[in-house]
C-alpha cells in the first residue's frame, strides 16, 4: 500500500490501461528507427550517432564564434543578473539588445528574419547566458526554443509569414501553455476545452493555465487544449496560437513571486469563453501533445547547453576561491576533499558539454528519434548540475550564503530544472519504458511466434541468433586513438549488459515493471551514463586526433567514474533492498 490510497486497485488499473493506450497512440505515431539510445537498451552501438564528434559547419563557425563575441561583450556591458533577480524582472533594455544580436531567433529561418542557426549553434549562445543570469536564459527558452517552436515546426506558411517575423526580431514575444492545475507531470491530463462553433469557425476555450514562463508578457502563446474528436466520446489533445487580445484571455497572476529565476515573469491565466479562430490551429487537430513533446525536445537541448553555461561558472569561481582561500595555512585547494569537489565537476562540466553537443548534432542532422537522447541529456545534465553548485556552495563555505556572491542565487536559480519540462522521476521512467520498448515488442512477437512455431520459424530464429551475439559480443566503439581502445571496450561490454538486463527484467516484471520504478531509475541511470560517456569519448578521442592533450585527466576521470557507477545500477538490480525501502515509505508514526 502506498502512504496515500484514495484510488482502489480496479481504479489503478484503469488508469494504467488508459495512460498505455495514450502512449502506445503517441510512441506508435512517432518513428521508430533505432537511435543510439534505442540501440543501446538492445544492446547494440549505433555509433555514426556518436562519431565522429560534431561540430559546426566552415561559415556557420565563423558566424556563431562571432555572435558569442558580441554576445558575450553585450552581456559584460548590460546585463546584471544581480540587480534582475533582485528587482524580479529582465530590463526592457536588455530584450531588446539581446534582440538586435538576433538571438530571440537565431534557428528560424532568414526567410524570417532569423540567423539559421543549429541547433548546435543555438547552444553555444544559450550557453554564454546560462553561466551568467538564469532568469535570462531562462526566458530566451520560453521564447524561442519552446514558445515559437511549435510555429517553426508545425506552422503552416501563412501562419509562420503572420507570426514569425515579429517574434524572430522580438518586436512580440512568445509563450508555450500547457501546464494547468490538474495537468502537471500529467501533461496528458490537460482540463481545458476547445469546443468548435457550429460554423465551424472558430473553438470556443475555457480553463485555467499556471506556471507559463513569459505568460503574461506573450504577444503569442502555443496553447495545448482538449477538442472532441469526431464521431467519438472521446477528445484529445490539440495546439492553438492564442494572443492576449482575444476577448476572454485573462492574466489571473502575472507575476508569481517565487524562489529562483525571479527575472522571468510566470502567470497564471484563464481562458473564459475564449474564441479561437479555425485558422489558428497548430499542426494536426487532436495531436498536440505531439506537438508539446517534440517541443520540449528542442528545450531539453537548450537546457543541456544552459546547464554547461552554469557548470563552467560554478567551476570557476569555486576554482579561484580554493586557490585564493587559505585555511589551516594552505590554500583550501591542496586539501584532498576540496579537490574531490574541483575534480568532479571539471569532469562532469567536460562530459555535461560534449553531450550536449552530440544531441545538438542529432537534430542538426535531420534525424526524427532523438526524444530519448533530449531527454537524457535533460535529466543527467540538471541532476549533475545540482551537485555541481552545492559543491561550489560548499567551497565558499559560509561566504556562499551571503548576497555578494552570485552562489546564493545560483543555487536558488538552478532548483527548477530537476522539475521545469518533464520533472526528472517522470523523465526517468519515461527514458527506461521507452528504451525498453523496442525489446519488449519484440520478446512479445517471439512469445507468439513460439505457438506458431512454423509460421514464426524466421521471428524465433533471428531472436535466438541477435541473443546470442549479445550475450557472447560486445558492440565496438569505434575510437582512433590506441589509448582509448580499453575504455571503449569497457564501454562496449556495459552496453551489451544493459541489452542482456533489459531481456531479464522483462522477463522477470512483464507488464508490472510498469510499476517498478525503483528498476526503471536504475536502468534509466544506466542509459543516461552510457551516452555520456559515449559522447565525452567521442569528444575525447576528436581532441587526441589534434594531438591536444588539455582535458585528457578530466576526460579519463568521467569514464572511470561513469563506468563505475554503471557497475554499482547493474549490481543493485539483483542486490538491493528495494522492499524494505517500500514498506518503509508508509510509516504508521509519520510525524503531526
Ligand atoms: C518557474 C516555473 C516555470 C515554468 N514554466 C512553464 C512554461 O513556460 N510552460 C508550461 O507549460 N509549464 C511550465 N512550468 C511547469 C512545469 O513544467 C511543471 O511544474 C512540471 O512539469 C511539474 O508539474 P507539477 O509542478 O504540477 O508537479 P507534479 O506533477 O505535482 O509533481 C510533483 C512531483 O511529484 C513527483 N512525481 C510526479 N509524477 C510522478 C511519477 N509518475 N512518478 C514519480 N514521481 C512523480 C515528481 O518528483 C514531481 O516533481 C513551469 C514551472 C515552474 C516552477
Amino acid at each position: 500500500m502506498g502512504l496515500v490510497d484514495s484510488t482502489s486497485h480496479a481504479d489503478r488499473m484503469e488508469q494504467r490501461e488508459q495512460q498505455i493506450r495514450q502512449a502506445e497512440e503517441l510512441l506508435g505515431s512517432l518513428p521508430q528507427a533505432s537511435g543510439v539510445a534505442k540501440g543501446m537498451f538492445a544492446g547494440r552501438f549505433v555509433d555514426d550517432w556518436v562519431f565522429p564528434y560534431p561540430d559546426l559547419t566552415g561559415i556557420e563557425r565563423a558566424e556563431v564564434e562571432a555572435a558569442v563575441v558580441a554576445l558575450s561583450h553585450f552581456c559584460d556591458e548590460h546585463l546584471d543578473p544581480t540587480r534582475i533577480d533582485r528587482e524580479a524582472d529582465i530590463p526592457r533594455d536588455v530584450i531588446d539588445g539581446l534582440a538586435e544580436l538576433g538571438l530571440l531567433g537565431m534557428t528560424a529561418p532568414a526567410e524570417f528574419g532569423g540567423s539559421g542557426f543549429s541547433q548546435m549553434g543555438y547552444c553555444r549562445l544559450l550557453e554564454v547566458i546560462g553561466g551568467r543570469c538564469s532568469s535570462t536564459s531562462i526566458f530566451v527558452n520560453a521564447h524561442h526554443s519552446i514558445g515559437m517552436r511549435g510555429l517553426l515546426l508545425f506552422g503552416s506558411e501563412s501562419q509562420k509569414k503572420k507570426w514569425l517575423p515579429d517574434l524572430v526580431r522580438g518586436k512580440k514575444l512568445a509563450a508555450f501553455a500547457l501546464t494547468e492545475p490538474e495537468a502537471g507531470s500529467d501533461a496528458s491530463n490537460v482540463q481545458t476545452m476547445a469546443i468548435p462553433s457550429a460554423d465551424g469557425s472558430h473553438f470556443v476555450l475555457h480553463g485555467q493555465k499556471r506556471y507559463i514562463t513569459n505568460g503574461a508578457i506573450a504577444d503569442v502563446l502555443t496553447v495545448m487544449a482538449r477538442t472532441p474528436i469526431e464521431d467519438s466520446r472521446e477528445t484529445a489533445i490539440t495546439a492553438f496560437l492564442v494572443t492576449p487580445d482575444m476577448p476572454g484571455f485573462q492574466v489571473t497572476e502575472p507575476r508569481m513571486e517565487k524562489l529562483g529565476i525571479r527575472g522571468t515573469a510566470t502567470a497564471r491565466l484563464a481562458f473564459d469563453n475564449l474564441h479561437v479562430p479555425r485558422e489558428n490551429i497548430l499542426g494536426p487537430i487532436g495531436k498536440g501533445l505531439k506537438v508539446a513533446l517534440t517541443v520540449l525536445d528542442f528545450g531539453r537541448t537548450t537546457f543541456g547547453a544552459c546547464c554547461t553555461g552554469a557548470a563552467k561558472t560554478c567551476l570557476r569561481l569555486a576554482t579561484d576561491h580554493a586557490r585564493s582561500r587559505r585555511q589551516f595555512g594552505r590554500p583550501l585547494a591542496e586539501f584532498e576533499l576540496v579537490q574531490e569537489k574541483l575534480a568532479r565537476m571539471s569532469a562532469w562540466t567536460y562530459a555535461m558539454e560534449a553531450t550536449t553537443n552530440v544531441t545538438a548534432g542529432l537534430i542538426d542532422r535531420g534525424l526524427e528519434d532523438y526524444m530519448l537522447e533530449t531527454a537524457m541529456l535533460k535529466v543527467w545534465s540538471t541532476e549533475r548540475l545540482w551537485t555541481i553548485v552545492n559543491d561550489a556552495f560548499q567551497i565558499f563555505g559560509g561566504a556562499a550564503y551571503f548576497t555578494d556572491l552570485p552562489l546564493e542565487r545560483m543555487l536558488r536559480d538552478h532548483r527548477i530544472n530537476q522539475i521545469g519540462e518533464g520533472a526528472n522521476e517522470v523523465l526517468m521512467s519515461f527514458i527506461a519504458l521507452t528504451g525498453m520498448r523496442g525489446p519488449g515488442m519484440r520478446m512479445k512477437e517471439v512469445s507468439e511466434a513460439w505457438r506458431h512455431p512454423w509460421a514464426g520459424v524466421g521471428t524465433v530464429g533471428h531472436f535466438t541468433s541477435d541473443t546470442l551475439r549479445m550475450r557472447f559480443r560486445s558492440p565496438a566503439v569505434p575510437v582512433r586513438a590506441p589509448e582509448l581502445r580499453s575504455d571503449a571496450r569497457r564501454l562496449g561490454k556495459a552496453i551489451r549488459r544493459l541489452g542482456t538486463t533489459v531481456q531479464w527484467t522483462l522477463v522477470r516484471h512483464r507488464e508490472e515493471v510498469l510499476e517498478r520504478q525503483l528498476v526503471l531509475q536504475r536502468i534509466a541511470w544506466i542509459a543516461m551514463e552510457l551516452y555520456a560517456t559515449a559522447c565525452t569519448l567521442s569528444r575525447w578521442d576528436h581532441e587526441l586526433a589534434d594531438n591536444n592533450h588539455t582535458h585528457d585527466a578530466v576526460a579519463r576521470l568521467f569514464v572511470a567514474d561513469s563506468l563505475r557507477h554503471v557497475d554499482a545500477c547493474f549490481q543493485g538490480m539483483r542486490d538491493n533492498h528495494d522492499p524494505l525501502l517500500l514498506a518503509a515509505a508508509s510509516p504508521q508514526d509519520v510525524p503531526s
